[in-house]
């Protein structure tokens, strides 16, 4: 019996239209013993939000299967005097942290959604006023660092691109919370009590999710859904131990090994 870990966006659903068969590949793969968590860089939705998001794909899971990149910010920024740009509806995730609007300690970058809010928080003003943080000493962290995401109407700017402008700016180096930092893998593994050798990591984001993991020493299934690219897979320097073409077929697969 292997541990998996699960990503969510594009593996289970597109912009919340879900992928078939994924329920009933979460239904086979603890029927089969295995453990799973869901392991998500998704920085809009709180971990009772996305908890609900995958139960109305037909999910059966608890909230506390869910590991966010919030709450790692929690666990990293605990005590600490926070300038936070991030979505409203995380908010509630990110306890312990004192969110200021000057004098922080760190500057905390989210990530973006669909919405007019993603303007909001990453207007000019907000960015000016986390350039001025981290110029007069504070440290840049940011949930995750992606480039784009796949939504049902294509490809969309994520926020890594403030991340990268802010350090330009500021001449720091982000530290990344989420995937594919070590530290989100390590949360991971030790929530299951998994080793890495032992551990699957199950992902549509091929540096993200494959990488970052084989980083880790995980083993790597990259899924033909979501923001999957042959062309990018190609490209690369980079050899997940599987592709399949979607979650339907991973419980078949793992079966098979
Ligand atoms: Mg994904």
């Amino acid at each position: 019996m292997a541990a998996i870990l699960l990503d969510v966006d594009g593996v289970f659903h597109i912009s919340g239209e879900p992928i078939p068969g994924g329920a009933d590949a979460v239904r086979r793969l603890r029927e089969n013993g295995h453990r799973l968590r869901f392991v998500t860089n998704t920085t809009t939705r709180s971990r009772a939000e996305m908890a609900e998001e995958l139960r109305r794909l037909g999910i059966s899971l608890e909230e506390d299967e869910i590991q966010t990149t919030a709450a790692a910010a929690a666990h990293a920024l605990a005590g600490r005097r926070v300038l936070a740009l991030v979505m409203a509806a995380i908010v509630s995730d990110l306890e312990g942290m004192e969110l200021v609007g000057e004098g922080a300690d760190a500057v905390l970058l989210g990530g973006a959604d669909e919405t007019e809010e993603t303007g909001r928080v990453f207007s000019y003003m907000n960015l000016a006023r986390a350039f001025a943080e981290l110029d007069a000493g504070a440290e840049l962290y940011c949930l995750h660092k992606n480039a784009w995401w796949q939504t049902s109407r294509g490809p969309l700017l994520d926020a890594g691109v403030f991340v990268a402008g802010l350090e330009y700016a500021a001449g720091v180096e982000a530290t990344v919370l989420g995937k594919p930092s070590a530290a989100f893998f390590e949360a991971a593994l030790a929530a299951l009590d998994a080793d890495a050798e032992m551990t699957w990591m199950v992902g549509d984001d091929l540096y993200a999710d494959i990488a970052g993991a084989q980083q880790f020493g995980l083993k790597t299934v990259l899924v033909r859904t979501g923001k999957f690219r042959p062309d990018e897979v190609e490209g690369s320097r980079i050899f997940p131990d599987a592709i399949v073409n979607s979650i339907a077929q991973l419980p078949d697969w793992l079966e098979n090994q």
